[in-house]
């Protein structure tokens, strides 16, 4: 099964992530509203939102340090660099995550793969095994890999892996997967409905849902779904993509009211430098934030903040993503094929 590349909004785009589908965009805007109305109520109630959710099950939500491939700096260099560095090798990996541990804390360590060759992603995970003996560690090659390559991969990440994110693309290969490897599966890309949870379910393949609520419909949609999950015997954490402090902590709130989140959210926030709430960025306290007591979401939006992040969005025109026009630039015979691998 190969990756659709569609045209879409003035370029070529990649299907990433099913919140990238046209066909997410009701639940996207729902989700939007949802917050927003969620945080006036728990203002109007003097509540926060993880109690208009049920109640809280725990005071702090833990987080998965989040590591990727990435270069120095931008082709063009359109930006000033970051301060992480290179992170191509192994060794480099390793720096990334004990930078992020020691930074935040975290307890378990997520690595973004289907970027090198699958030897040179397993041998990451291996040095980070090594560097970091007693943390859970995950590996997600983002549906770039064959089955085949992905059955064979798993033999070397069985007693490596605390879950497996979608290694392979598509329901039907993560089953087939599923009955050749003893590590869960975990997905954020082939079950984001209900009717491919109803297919999953009848499969049992993937054990692992990681939810996310601006793709699911909202706060109300993803305590829903956790439910299911429930009834199912599927273990439950979050998906992450780049965001400031208010989806942290519409995430932390939502996470906060689920009994079966079973493992530790994902977050790119050590990744975004900006915010727009006011008191500057969240705080982690041994890789956790922790829940909110306060009325609504607990954040507020610094409008200076905002009119400036604004601006930088004007002055950017950045309008829509374009992951291959962006590949190109480091390698211009990048087709854009997936599974690439
Ligand atoms: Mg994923």
């Amino acid at each position: 099964m190969r990756a659709s590349i569609k045209p879409g909004g003035g370029g070529v785009q990649f299907e990433l992530a099913p919140g990238s589908h046209t066909a997410k965009n009701a639940d996207k805007v729902i989700s939007a509203m949802e917050v927003a109305m969620l945080d006036l109520q728990g203002q109007l109630l003097g509540l926060p939102i993880c109690d208009l959710l049920g109640g809280a099950v725990r005071d702090e939500v833990p987080y998965s340090a989040y590591l990727f491939y990435k270069y120095a700096e931008h082709a063009d260099q359109p930006y000033a660099p970051d301060a992480w560095g290179e992170a191509v090798t192994p060794a480099q990996i390793v720096k990334q995550a004990q930078r992020m541990v020691a930074q935040y804390g975290f307890k378990s360590i997520k690595l973004k793969g289907g970027v090198f060759a699958p030897a040179h992603e397993i041998e990451s995970m291996k040095a980070l095994r090594k560097a970091f003996p007693a943390l859970p560690l995950r590996l997600d090659p983002n549906a770039n890999w064959t089955l085949q390559t992905s059955i064979a991969a798993a033999e070397e990440l069985d007693d490596l892996l605390e879950y497996y994110e979608d290694p392979t693309p598509g329901l039907e290969g993560m089953a087939e997967l599923a009955k050749r490897c003893r590590m869960p599966l975990a997905t954020n890309m082939v079950v984001t409905t209900m009717e491919e949870f109803r297919r999953n379910a009848s499969t049992q393949s993937v054990k692992i849902l990681l939810s996310d609520h601006h793709y699911w419909g909202g706060l109300r949609a993803t305590a829903s779904l956790a439910r299911m999950c429930s009834v199912f015997g599927m273990g439950m954490s979050m998906h992450s993509n780049s965001h400031l402090g208010i989806s942290l902590m519409a995430m932390t709130h939502a996470a906060a009211a689920i009994p079966n989140l079973t493992y530790a959210c994902d977050t790119h926030y050590p990744w975004q430098e900006e915010e727009v709430i006011k008191g500057g960025r969240i705080a982690f306290h041994e890789g956790a934030v922790k829940v909110p007591t306060q009325a609504g979401l607990g954040v507020e939006i610094d409008p200076a903040q905002l009119a400036q992040l604004h601006q930088q969005y004007l002055d950017c025109g950045v309008r829509n993503r374009n992951d291959l026009a962006q590949m190109r630039k480091y390698d211009p015979a990048f087709s854009g094929a997936s599974p690439r691998f």
